[in-house]
């Protein structure tokens, strides 16, 4: 297939009528916020179909896409081999309301992967996981106060919508109208990769903190790297403090190594949750961790959480043929490869043009900071929120004339899948290099 940009001007008529019809029955016209483009200005595009790495908009613009649904399709659009799981399943009955065995393999393949889990709760979305593997970690604990950090996103429950409070370690505010004040000081937030400031929390609130919660990669703040030894500093800290350490894998779960991030890393948390890729693009969350843990979940235990849909068999038929996709071939040596060589394309694109530029990666995630100074780096939400954003919004546009579909915010990670390739990630260069001219202008 051929990467080239057609040389006449791109329509998106189509897409901004939609649009405009969109916000008559939908707020904002979306079904989440960051498609609306209000990170970049500009109306979104409507999606009329994508295969492989390459996404149509409803006007017939294709783009090569580094969204990839905001993590969840690691093999890329519509795989084949995807499909016909899904097809498979649907055929054979949507939901039933009952246990079916596709659960069994999805959790056994997920157990086998992730040593620190022993069992698993499936639920429909990471929001669901985050949400009830809190109250499992406060049931466990007796405790009731929470550790998040500024930046790190666990979906929108009203606990985890939350500001740091004015001053330093001070309970939490709401960062959402609606969410009660009550509630939203049931959690301390601290900055990321920062060992002194959790340690602080700990000593402020002690025998009171249930959980520390954290995404091991920061993947919604654009993605910011654990620096070494934060992770096992963490859990060090939960261990002196009796308190459980969370890990929001939703993102990086078999996204930055077969598992996740705790692999990579080799670091055990006492709870894990995730989603996006578990469910090939279908709706999913699970959360887990040791036996002795999840059987306080209803109805083995007390601590209750439901689902009419929880364990979906389309769902789990997605997750497991995506799973065993990335488990048979060299997946993860591929993604390494063409995200390394997409990453040092933007850096040495960002240098011929003297374009300030901190591009962070790990595995398949990848994120070009736009700093305000050379040389800047990007270790935790301060740094993050001080990038150029109106540069990242000429750039996104750019690029999107250029036919490249990247995540609209600079404070989104960008995905590389296994259905790019070496000729997909140069025509990226090729439009980062035309791209970049615009954003000094
Ligand atoms: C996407 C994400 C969530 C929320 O998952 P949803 O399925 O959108 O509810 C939670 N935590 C992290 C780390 C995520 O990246």
């Amino acid at each position: 297939m051929s990467h080239e940009s057609s040389s006449a001007p791109r329509s998106t008529a189509h897409s901004r009528a939609a649009y405009v019809k969109a916000s008559r029955v939908m707020p904002g016209g979306v079904s989440s916020p960051v498609r609306a483009f209000k990170g970049v200005g500009g109306t979104p595009l409507f999606i009329k179909e994508a295969r492989g790495c390459t996404i149509t908009d409803i006007d017939g613009n294709e783009y090569i896409d580094y969204v990839g649904s905001y993590g969840p399709l690691i093999v890329g659009h519509a795989n084949d081999i995807v499909v016909a799981a899904i097809t498979k399943a649907l055929g054979k009955g949507a939901t039933f309301g009952a246990s079916t065995e596709a659960e069994i393999r999805l959790a056994e393949i997920i157990t086998g992967a992730i040593p620190s889990v022993e069992m698993v709760r499936f639920v429909n979305s990471g929001t669901e996981a985050a949400m009830s593997a809190i109250r499992l970690a406060r049931a466990a604990t007796g405790r009731d106060l929470i550790i998040k950090c500024n930046g790190c996103y666990h979906g929108h429950s009203d606990g985890l919508l939350v500001n740091a409070g004015s001053g330093a370690l001070t309970l939490g505010t709401p960062s959402s109208p609606g969410v009660p004040r009550s509630i939203a000081a049931g959690t301390v937030s601290v900055q990321y990769n920062n060992l002194d400031d959790a340690r602080a929390a700990f000593e402020k609130y002690p025998g009171q903190i249930a959980c520390f919660c954290v995404e091991p990669i920061a993947g919604n703040m654009g993605l910011v790297v654990p620096s070494s030894g934060y992770l096992p500093g963490l859990r060090a800290l939960c261990d002196a403090h009796g308190a459980l350490l969370l890990f929001d894998e939703v993102m990086t779960g078999f996204r930055v190594a077969w598992g996740g991030a705790q692999v990579l890393y080799d670091i055990r948390p006492d709870i894990t949750c995730l989603g996006k890729i578990i469910g090939g693009g279908m709706p999913v969350g699970a959360y887990g961790g040791s036996r002795k843990l999840m059987e306080m979940i209803s109805p083995a235990g007390p601590v209750y959480q439901a689902g009419t849909l929880s364990g979906n068999p389309v769902a789990m038929a997605a997750g497991i043929a995506t799973l065993e996709l990335l488990w048979e071939g060299d997946c993860y040596e591929k993604l390494e490869s063409l995200s390394a060589r997409l990453a040092d394309g933007l850096t040495a694109a960002a240098e011929r043009a003297s374009v300030p530029l901190a591009v962070n990666r790990v595995g398949a995630m990848v994120c070009p900071f736009f700093t305000k100074e050379a040389g800047g780096t990007v270790t935790n939400f301060a740094d993050a929120t001080a990038c150029d954003t109106a540069r990242y919004a000429k750039f996104f546009h750019a690029m999107l004339d250029n036919g490249i579909f990247l995540p609209p915010s600079q404070f989104e990670a960008w995905f590389v899948s296994t259905a790019h390739d070496e000729e997909a990630i140069d025509a990226t260069i090729a439009a980062v290099e035309k791209s970049l001219q615009h954003v000094t202008a």
